[in-house]
């Protein structure tokens, strides 16, 4: 799997792309298309998961493949079928191209597209790389203070958004977060900017529990896990950490089955599970606990109608911490450079970004 864009020739690996001349007249582009030039791009763990081992599940990397789905850039060229994009404008890349015409996509939940064409998933080829060619319907402008770091960071705070607003996170609501990656993390800036108190965070790994706590002083718990430690006493430490009180919601974003099983002994009668991680193909869950105590066990796949709410939040300060995300960047001819540092776990990384600038 190549991750290296050959800076002398800029289309590398995807031969449906245009030539520069074609590019820049706006000749080689379809009715509603605009060209990107790639500025930022986030490295996510499923792209690290793709470069290692080449398939997620039944998604497998057959041929060369371009990875990144996080990306912000610059328009460069429009068709005149365009009007609300003009060269020049800054945009962050929502990656997912659904068809328009589909059940989920008729109501609007467009992220359970039957036909999705979703960046950087196989076969589709990413968007790490110069430039690309996308639907100008899901390129969204940036404002002027949100750079193109922060427009690749749209994505996963996506994630968060979509996941705070359907488990139905509400001001004063104990929640617990499970996993202080990239999600946890954005998750957690997301449920304190929605009110929800107390918060306690988990993780296996102290460096982000310091994060985590960083970013919500004061209003945050971290809490310390071991793999294998028993579900029922992580759910009675959570408990402890949150004053006595049992979450109202827990947000799962580890995907891990020991971590749900804890979420799920953990919250109050009547509380709400909602996974966001991904993980086994099949799990084992405390069903009697889920069914004495009407926990409700819901799910996120990806977002739907996220960016133009992400902007503003971001714009206004209300989860503009997750600039403090980027601990590492690195130009795009160091691509595999930037793969491995977000791969290694000793590395202290939370989000890598690679730039174009
Ligand atoms: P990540 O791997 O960077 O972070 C996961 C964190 O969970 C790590 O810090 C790890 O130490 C921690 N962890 C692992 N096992 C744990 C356990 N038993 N208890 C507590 N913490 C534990 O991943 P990420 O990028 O933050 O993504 C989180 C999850 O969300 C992944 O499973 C990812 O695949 C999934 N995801 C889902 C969607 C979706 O649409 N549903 C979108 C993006 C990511
Ligand atoms: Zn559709």
């Amino acid at each position: 799997i190549g991750v290296f864009t050959d800076p002398k020739h800029n289309l590398w690996l995807d031969e449906a792309q245009p030539s520069v001349a074609d590019i820049q007249s706006g000749a080689a582009l379809e009715k509603g298309e605009v060209v990107v030039e790639i500025r930022s791009t986030g490295i996510c763990g499923s792209d690290v998961h793709f470069w290692h081992a080449g398939r997620i599940g039944p998604m497998i990397v057959e041929d060369k493949h371009v990875l990144g789905h996080e990306s912000a850039g610059e328009i460069i060229a429009v068709h005149p079928s365009v009007t609300h994009l003009k060269p020049g404008d800054r945009v962050a890349i929502e990656p997912g191209i659904p068809c328009h015409t589909c059940a989920p996509c008729l109501v609007g939940r467009y992220n359970g597209c039957e036909r999705v064409l979703f960046r950087s998933t196989p076969p589709v080829p990413g968007l790490l790389r110069r430039y690309i060619t996308h639907p100008a319907v899901w390129c969204h402008k940036l404002p002027p203070s949100l750079s193109f770091e922060d427009g690749a960071l749209l994505e996963p705070l996506s994630v968060a958004l979509a996941a705070v607003e359907r488990a139905n996170l509400r001001l004063g609501d104990a929640a617990l977060i499970c996993g202080a990656g990239p999600i946890g993390l954005a998750t957690l800036l997301c449920a304190r900017a929605a009110g929800a108190h107390p918060l306690v965070i988990t993780d296996l790994d102290a460096g982000r529990l310091a994060f985590a706590e960083s970013l919500a002083p004061g209003r945050v718990r971290a809490l310390r896990v071991a793999p294998g430690d028993a579900p029922e006493a992580l759910a009675a430490r959570v408990v402890e950490a949150m004053g006595g009180t049992e979450p109202d919601v827990a947000l799962e974003c580890t995907g891990a089955e020991a971590s749900i099983g804890a979420a799920i002994q953990a919250v109050r009668f009547g509380g709400t599970v909602f996974v966001v991680g991904v993980g086994k193909n099949e799990m084992q869950f405390p069903f009697m606990r889920l069914s004495t105590r009407e926990v409700d066990l819901r799910f996120q796949y990806r977002y739907a109608n996220t960016w133009p709410k992400a902007i503003r939040l971001v714009e206004a300060g209300l989860l503009s911490d997750i600039r403090k995300f980027v601990t590492h960047r690195f130009p795009i001819e160091d691509a595999v450079r930037a793969f491995e540092t977000s791969a290694d776990v000793k590395s202290g990384a939370i989000k890598v970004q690679i730039t174009n600038l």
